[in-house]
């Protein structure tokens, strides 16, 4: 059996080995994926565990991106350029690779939505982690411009040094992008929204990274002005599915990744 995990701190809300664990099972590989708490500042040990226990892949999740993209042997395109890894994946002589699959997946699961990335205006409201990967995934897949709204104007202007078609901009320019995404923490088990929903137009594309609650305030009110709107547990299956991937070379079924999230959210809406 092979042995792949997840490593954060905190881990225990992981939907991770839901996500993971349903997928191997419905491909019938002879995989287990585990949750692992480690402390801040412990991930290269964590690495050296994953070498000497002979893990066969690792997720890894807040607060370690920053610190395994640094220690591991070599660095996928994206991850280089954010200096962040979501992922390890053991390389030939067991090197280890670190790649970032968020950003990748975001991607996915707008086409997996019908929305296509190549030639649109997008605009990312925040300028952190999640916003990063999103803003480096989206030149990468060909959008026309990115524009980048942060309530810190210092991080938006970093952020938009990740794509030659990204610049720092402002909430006007909202009604004129072909998609919106909120990057932002604004949303998150709350019932506040990231912008003013009124500078929403019908046609748009809304997608929000926020998955709890699922359907946000700001989703609610894309849909109502007549937007297509994208929730962020799509994310979060399509970088898990690439993350697979990576390890095994078996791709797995994103519905039944889905299918898995969905269960686990309704099980712990019920009984948290
Ligand atoms: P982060 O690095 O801490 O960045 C937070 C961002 O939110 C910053 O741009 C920050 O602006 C902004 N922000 C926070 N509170 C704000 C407020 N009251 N008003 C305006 N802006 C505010 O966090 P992250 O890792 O990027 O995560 C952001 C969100 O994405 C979280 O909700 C997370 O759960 C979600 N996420 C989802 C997925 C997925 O798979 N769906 C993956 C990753 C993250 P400043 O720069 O001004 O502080």
């Amino acid at each position: 059996m092979e042995v792949a995990a997840v490593i954060g701190h905190p881990i225990a809300h992981s939907l991770s080995p839901v996500l993971h664990n349903a997928a191997l099972a419905a491909a019938e590989l002879d995989w287990e994926y585990v949750a692992f708490d480690v402390e801040p500042g412990a991930a290269p040990a964590a690495l050296d565990a994953m070498r000497v226990l002979g893990l066969a892949g690792l997720s890894v999740t807040m607060p370690h991106k920053e610190d395994v993209a640094a220690a591991v042997d070599a660095l996928a395109p994206a991850a280089a350029a954010l200096r962040s890894a979501n992922t390890v994946v053991r390389g030939n002589g067991g090197c280890l690779i670190g790649h970032s699959t968020d950003g990748e997946g975001f991607v996915a699961s707008l086409a997996a939505a019908g929305v296509a990335v190549a030639g649109a205006r997008v605009l990312v409201v925040g300028a952190g982690a999640a916003a990063r990967s999103v803003i480096d995934a989206m030149g990468r897949a060909g959008a026309a411009q990115v524009v980048v709204v942060n309530r810190t104007a210092a991080k938006a202007a970093e952020a938009a040094g990740l794509s030659v078609v990204a610049r720092v901009g402002a909430p006007d320019e909202i009604g004129a992008a072909d998609i919106v995404v909120n990057a932002t923490s604004v949303g998150m088990g709350t019932s506040d929204v990231p912008f003013d929903v009124a500078l929403l137009r019908p046609g748009q594309v809304v997608a929000d990274l926020v998955y709890h609650p699922l359907e946000t305030r700001l989703l609610a009110a894309a849909r109502a002005a007549g937007c297509v709107a994208v929730d962020g547990l799509g994310m979060l299956v399509h970088q898990a599915v690439l993350q697979q991937e990576l390890w095994t070379g078996v791709r797995p079924d994103p519905a039944v990744m889905r299918a898995a999230a969905d269960a686990e959210l309704a099980r712990r809406a019920t009984n948290p």
